[in-house]
């Protein structure tokens, strides 16, 4: 039977038995970082990718995890077949881990661990949203900026996200997209978001997480000819756009239909942003940029 797994204390165990002390900072300072892939028909798309921007996300908060990368893939790889669920969400989070002497709070001497935990494939969004598009609410919350916390190194510290998203639900909207404090748009909690204006592509630059999905749709749009630019982008820009979607993992590509309630383009799902979706999920059925568990779990045996 499928169930969720987790690695934590150099073992594998089903999420339910996952627990972590409530006096670590992990927990209390949320002193950790993460990253999250996923996996469909048997295929882990751009691990390699994912990997990189984790290692960055440690090294940039100081993190030293008990694994060195090549483990940390067959770590990967190993709750995905354990598991048994064909399509899959897997987190990977380093931690500060605990005091090793409770009087002592020297975050420096911390034993830094490392999680790992395998869902079934989800959509942060919500799955029926792919045929609606959402309602996006411009928050008032803003992102925090770039000086207090890199939005580049993957983080729980969610606290603008979370205020945004809470704003977003009290005005009737299905998620947020934050500005920065200058109040360009920068991102919402859990996607990248992009639009589309006379044909061409455009994804804001700043303050954000650089997703591996928008990767992705940079190298599709230039496959299918289309034109992209990363630049400062209004709130204007957004509510003039002809259509626009986000981007992320946990969901891929969703229009967005409304922003703060009101019709965006035609209210329907761009034509652009339906040709990106259908090659995105064409081509990760096919294993695009894909490597298998199994393939991973035997560079092992080499080893
Ligand atoms: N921005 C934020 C704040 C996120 O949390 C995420 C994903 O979790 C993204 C963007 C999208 O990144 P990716 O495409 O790598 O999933």
């Amino acid at each position: 039977m499928a169930e969720s797994i987790a690695f934590i204390d150099d073992e594998f165990v089903p999420v339910s038995e996952a627990k972590i002390s409530i006096m670590e900072p992990t927990f209390t300072k949320s002193d950790v970082v993460y990253d999250t892939l996923s996996s469909r028909k048997g295929y882990i798309f751009r691990l390699d990718d994912h990997m990189r921007r984790f290692e960055a996300s440690y090294r940039a908060m100081q993190l030293a995890p008990p694994y060195a990368t090549d483990d940390i893939r067959r770590i990967t790889a190993e709750c995905i077949m354990r598991s048994g669920y064909g399509d899959t969400c897997v987190t990977l989070m380093a931690t500060r881990g605990p005091f090793i002497d409770l009087a002592d709070r020297d975050i420096r001497k911390c034993r830094n661990g490392l999680m790992a935990v395998c869902v079934p494939y989800y959509w942060v969004l919500g799955k029926d949203k792919q045929t609606s598009g959402v309602n996006m609410v411009i928050t008032e919350n803003q992102r925090v900026p770039a000086g207090a916390i890199d939005a580049r190194v993957k983080n729980f510290n969610w606290m603008d996200l979370t205020r945004g998203l809470l704003e977003a639900y009290e005005k009737g909207g299905d998620s947020a997209l934050l500005c920065t404090p200058d109040g360009f748009l920068s991102e919402g909690p859990g996607f990248n978001i992009w639009l589309a204006k006379d044909g061409r592509l455009f994804t804001p630059r700043g303050n954000l997480l650089e997703g591996v999905t928008r990767r992705s749709v940079f190298d599709l749009a230039q496959e299918l000819g289309v034109e992209t630019s990363e630049k400062p982008l209004s709130p204007e820009d957004l509510r003039g756009a002809d259509e626009a979607f986000t981007s992320t993992t946990a969901g891929g590509i969703t229009p967005i239909t409304q922003v703060d309630g009101k019709t965006l383009g035609n209210g329907a799902p761009g034509i652009l942003t339906t040709r990106l979706t259908d090659e995105y999920w064409r081509r990760r059925d096919a294993g695009w940029c894909g490597t298998r568990p199994e393939e991973v779990l035997q560079d092992r045996d080499v080893a």
